[in-house]
């Protein structure tokens, strides 16, 4: 995604531990232009499949989850990090070991929405080791819920989650690859459409 590819260029900050700044559109504030432009890019790319719900986790996935449902037509959820006083109901628990923070935490999803015959696209901002996904992943399989794709908006390809998660059947869709930080330089994998 040539918009996506060339705002990264522009503002992308690229910081120790092979992380990647995008505070200015991405990750605090939000370019609300891109994030719809994104969603429906989403939509086109996963137009084939009858979607029942859009699954992400919070908080930087939820814009691009968010436009993502609206052009499906279908409800957002989002997991929550945090089980607050008002999660006492029936969840869905997982644990996830975040890359960026290093340390792991519980992600839930209450069991009044999502159900068993679910048909869940997943969406999130980056994908790296495959972590959150995967909690994604447990806890669809925990409501009886199926996952037919999952739509990332920046994959580091150097990492292993892409392959993990390819090897267990998803059909991943990255908006953009990267292939290395070298010298802090962004290089995009070639073949990305
Ligand atoms: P994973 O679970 O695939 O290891 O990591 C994905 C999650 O970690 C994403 O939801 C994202 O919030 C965060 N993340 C991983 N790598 C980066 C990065 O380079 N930059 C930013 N801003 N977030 C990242």
């Amino acid at each position: 995604m040539d918009l996506l590819r060339q705002r990264i260029l522009k503002e992308g900050i690229v910081l120790d531990g092979n992380i990647l700044k995008v505070d200015s559109f991405i990750n605090h504030q939000i370019d609300p232009v891109l994030a719809y432009e994104i969603g429906l890019e989403f939509y086109k790319r996963f137009s084939d499949l009858k979607i029942d719900k859009v699954l992400t986790i919070e908080t930087s996935g939820i814009a691009f989850a968010l436009f993502t449902a609206y052009h499906f037509r279908v409800p957002l959820v989002f997991a929550k990090k945090h089980q607050g006083k008002n999660m006492l109901e029936d969840v869905y628990c997982s644990k996830v070991y975040s890359y960026t923070k290093e340390k792991e935490y519980t992600i839930s999803v209450s069991c009044r929405y999502v159900y068993p015959g679910d048909r869940i696209l997943l969406v999130d901002d980056f994908l790296a080791n495959g972590q959150a996904l995967l909690g994604l992943i447990d806890i669809a399989k925990q409501a009886g819920a199926s996952v037919l794709g999952a739509g990332i908006v920046i994959e580091k390809g150097f990492q292993p989650g892409g392959k993990v998660l390819r090897n267990q059947g998803i059909r991943l869709e990255s908006l953009v690859v990267i292939d290395s930080f070298k010298d802090r330089k962004i290089i995009f994998r070639e073949d990305e459409k």
